[in-house]
């Protein structure tokens, strides 16, 4: 029995209006985080396409799968990356600097993953709460001694949280409003947990980047919606927030941190500029979206391209980073296993795994050496840079490419 429902949503998630139109169309593609413990040829598929609000600039995909089914088993782990870690001390380190958090104050953050950013917090004595919905990352924060909630966030837990805690002086929501089906129920939460002095700050990849910068792999049915100043400015402020500033930071190969305000205040110059900015861009364009499903296509077809000729001069290439854009870019692309057969992964939790649909072999690093790739294709190409390093004293003679926004070769 499936445990999965398919919504058709027609109204924008963010403002209710029903001015939708299609921006990318990816096919039918399978869960990208779900991977198989055993090959199997038969995988369930979901349509995988992203429609735009005219309206407010919210990006969202269309056909959704409930969250329950996308997060049971999630395995992602943010500990796994030392980009990620150095950008979540630094985060940490600069909010206390600029004397925006003290230590007496409440910090509460939203899909705190394996507590990889609190504990910077923890350790300079502040008090925290995560909030993690997946019971296998949530244990491993609770165990470093990070008091986490194993649950999905919502209106009705801030008002637990609220009433055992009092008011967060700062609430972090980093890469997890993309993934809440009921974005309005998730910004009424954030209210709640809110007085006056509040800061909440929201990382995501700013979906300015799939328009701007072919970044199509970071579709995925997992992502609901897709960020944009002026869809979050919107969302704000139906529940009393203010969107104060953004900071375009690298982190996911182009995040937006938007910083919003319980107590109403100026926008910043370069928030200003940032929805002007968009507007310019014609993030609410439909003509723009055309040429950017031209853009997809053409570099899905450049891939296929590369990997028969490759083949067919009979070199091995094998791919590097089995995340959720690794997904999405070979189911889009529809690539035959012999043409990829495996994925190094550094996480033990999805070595000797396979991912849907071509059951590509997840193998750990020391069976990817032995496996001497003449060619090897990165998939998380905004960390392109930490794994070429990994890569290249053990594999010097290899090619290293990405395959974002276009094929390229890296070293
Ligand atoms: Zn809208």
């Amino acid at each position: 029995m499936l445990d999965t429902t398919k919504n058709t949503t027609r109204l924008c998630r963010g403002c209710q209006g029903n001015n939708l139109f299609l921006a990318i169309d990816l096919g039918e593609l399978p869960i990208s985080n779900e991977l198989l413990l055993e090959r199997q040829e038969n995988v369930e598929l979901f349509p995988l396409a992203l429609y735009m609000c005219a309206d407010c600039s919210l990006g969202q995909v269309q056909d959704v799968v409930r969250p329950e089914r996308l997060f049971r088993d999630y395995r992602y782990m943010s500990s796994m990356s030392s980009t990620f870690l150095a950008h979540a001390k630094s985060f940490c380190e600069s909010m206390l600097d600029s004397g925006l958090i003290g230590t007496d104050d409440f910090v509460v953050e939203i899909a705190s993953n394996d507590g990889y950013l609190l504990r910077n917090f923890q350790n300079l004595g502040i008090r925290v709460l995560g909030v993690e919905p997946a019971k296998n990352i949530s244990s491993i924060s609770e165990s470093l001694g990070i008091p986490t909630l194993s649950e999905f966030f919502s209106a009705d837990l801030a008002m637990k949280i609220r009433k055992e805690n009092g008011p967060a002086k700062l609430i972090i929501a980093n890469n997890v409003m993309a993934h809440v089906p009921d974005i309005r129920d998730f910004m009424k939460g954030l209210s709640i947990l809110c007085d006056s002095e509040t800061l909440i700050s929201i990382e995501n990849p700013s979906i300015v980047n799939i328009l701007t910068e072919n970044q199509f792999d970071t579709i995925y049915h997992e992502h609901y919606s897709y960020l944009s100043c002026k869809s979050v400015e919107h969302l704000a402020s139906i529940y009393g927030l203010t969107l104060i500033d953004v900071e375009l930071i690298a982190a996911h190969g182009g995040s937006n941190r938007y910083w919003i305000s319980a107590k109403p205040q100026e926008k910043t110059q370069r928030l200003r500029e940032s929805i002007r900015d968009e507007d310019l861009i014609g993030l609410s364009d439909p003509d723009k979206w055309e040429n950017a499903r031209q853009l997809t296509h053409d570099s899905i077809n450049q891939l296929r391209e590369w990997l028969l000729h490759v083949q067919q001069a009979g070199q091995l290439v094998l791919g590097y980073g089995a995340a959720a854009k690794a997904s999405t870019l070979l189911n889009a692309a529809q690539v035959p296993r012999d043409l990829i057969p495996s994925i190094c992964d550094r996480s033990p939790e999805k070595i000797g795994r396979y991912m849907p649909i071509n059951n590509y072999e997840i193998i750990d690093f020391d069976r990817f050496i032995q496996m001497k790739p003449d060619h090897i294709l990165v998939f998380p190409w905004n960390i392109e840079k930490e794994i070429t390093e990994q890569i290249a004293p053990r594999l010097p003679d290899a090619q290293v490419w990405v395959a974002i926004p276009n094929l390229r070769r890296v070293k």
